[in-house]
C-alpha cells in the first residue's frame, strides 16, 4: 500500500510476516533529480516484492535514489543490498553503520546474543542456543555494500524539502531521524512510535542506552515538530503528548525493576521473570526463549541505567552479572 502524505512524500507499507510489528513504514521522498528512500523491511521475499512493486508504481529508478537507514535493525535495513546500485549512497548513523558493516563479516547478532544470554543468567554457559529461532539472524543480507556515515546536521535537499539529520541515540546508539523544518515533519524511525513503546534493550555494556534515550526524547520535544512519520504503526500529531507517555512508561519500568529486584542480589533473568509483561503467555516458563531474551535485554537496559545512576551495584560471578540495591 502506498499513501501520499504531502507532495513528493509517500509512505510505503512493507509487510513484516510473522512479526508482531506487522508492517514497516518506508518513506519515499520523490525528486526529479535524486530521490531518497528511508528504511526498507526485512531481507525476505514478501518485503522485496512489496518494495519492488511500490517503487515501480511510483516510477522510481534505484540508480537515481539514495537510501537513508534510520537504524541497523533488520526490519529497517534488511533490503539495503537488494536495493543497492553502484553509485548510490546508503546513509546510516556512525555506530549503526559499524554494526551493519561488521555483520557483513560475521553474524554479529548470534555472538552478541549468546554472550548476553549467559551474562543475564538466562542460559548456563555452553547450553545450546539455536539462533535459527531468532528472526534477526536470518533477515539480514550479508553481501558487502559501501555505507556512508551520516552526522548530526547533515542536510538532504530532496523533493522540494530540506531534511536535516538528527542524532537520536537510544533505540540503537547510531539511531538517526530526519527533520524538515519548513513543514515541521520528523521521519522518526523507531525513536517515537504510536501505541507501542520503542524497545530499549541492552545487548552489551558499552552504553547506558536508557540514559541516552531519555535526552534524545527531550531533544525531539524541543524541536518544532508537528508531524511524526514513524517506522511502524500510525502517524503521530501530538508529538509532545506521546513523548510524555513514553517517558512515563520508563519511569514505571524503572520502578518495576526495583520492585522485582527487592533486597537480594539477582540476575537480569531473575528480575525479568518477576516483572510484568504485556504478553499472552500464562507465566515466564511459557515464554519462548526469544521472548525471554528480549525481556532480559529490556530488564538489563533499566538495571544498567540504575547502576550508572548509582542506585544499584553490579557484580560478576562466573561470567554472570548480579544486581543489588546500594544500601
Ligand atoms: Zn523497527
Amino acid at each position: 500500500m502506498i499513501e501520499r502524505i504531502l507532495p513528493n512524500i509517500y509512505r510505503i507499507e512493507i509487510p513484516l510476516p510473522k512479526n508482531p510489528l506487522r508492517v514497516l513504514n518506508s518513506y519515499l521522498i520523490k525528486d526529479h533529480d535524486r530521490s531518497l528512500l528511508v528504511d526498507t523491511g526485512f531481507n525476505l521475499e514478501a518485503c522485496q516484492i512489496a518494495m519492488d512493486q511500490a517503487l515501480a508504481k511510483l516510477g522510481i529508478n534505484m540508480e537515481e535514489t539514495d537510501l537513508f537507514i534510520t537504524h541497523v535493525h533488520t526490519d529497517h535495513s534488511g533490503l539495503v543490498q537488494h536495493l543497492f546500485r553502484p553509485g548510490i549512497s546508503v546513509w546510516m548513523g556512525e555506530d549503526d553503520a559499524e554494526l551493519f558493516q561488521s555483520n557483513m563479516r560475521e553474524n554479529l547478532f548470534i555472538s552478541t546474543a549468546a554472550k548476553m544470554l549467559h551474562r543475564s543468567g538466562l542460559l548456563r554457559e555452553g547450553s545450546p542456543y539455536r539462533p535459527q529461532e531468532e528472526a534477526t539472524a536470518r533477515y539480514a543480507d550479508r553481501a558487502e555494500v559501501p555505507i556512508n556515515v551520516v552526522h548530526e546536521g547533515d542536510k538532504f535537499v530532496r523533493g522540494g524539502y530540506t531534511w536535516q539529520a538528527v542524532s537520536t541515540p537510544g533505540h540503537t546508539v547510531g539511531h538517526m531521524c530526519l527533520f524538515e523544518t519548513g513543514q515541521k515533519i520528523l521521519i522518526a524511525g523507531d525513536h517515537i512510535l504510536d501505541k507501542i513503546t520503542p524497545n530499549i534493550g541492552l545487548w552489551s555494556f558499552k552504553h547506558d542506552l536508557l540514559g541516552l534515550y531519555i535526552p534524545s526524547l527531550d531533544k525531539v520535544a524541543a524541536l518544532d515538530v508537528e508531524l511524526v512519520l514513524p517506522g511502524h504503526r500510525n502517524i503521530i500529531t501530538d508529538v509532545r503528548g506521546r513523548i510524555d507517555e513514553i517517558k512515563q512508561h520508563h519511569v514505571r519500568r524503572l520502578q518495576d525493576v526495583l520492585q522485582a529486584l527487592g533486597e537480594d542480589k539477582k540476575t537480569a533473568a531473575q528480575v525479568a521473570q518477576r516483572m510484568r509483561w504485556d504478553l499472552s503467555y500464562r507465566d515466564w516458563d511459557e515464554f519462548p526463549l526469544n521472548q525471554k531474551m528480549h525481556a532480559c535485554a529490556e530488564a538489563l537496559a533499566h538495571l544498567y541505567h540504575l547502576v550508572v545512576k548509582g542506585q544499584l551495584t553490579m557484580s560478576e560471578e562466573a561470567g554472570v552479572l548480579y544486581f543489588q540495591t546500594t544500601s
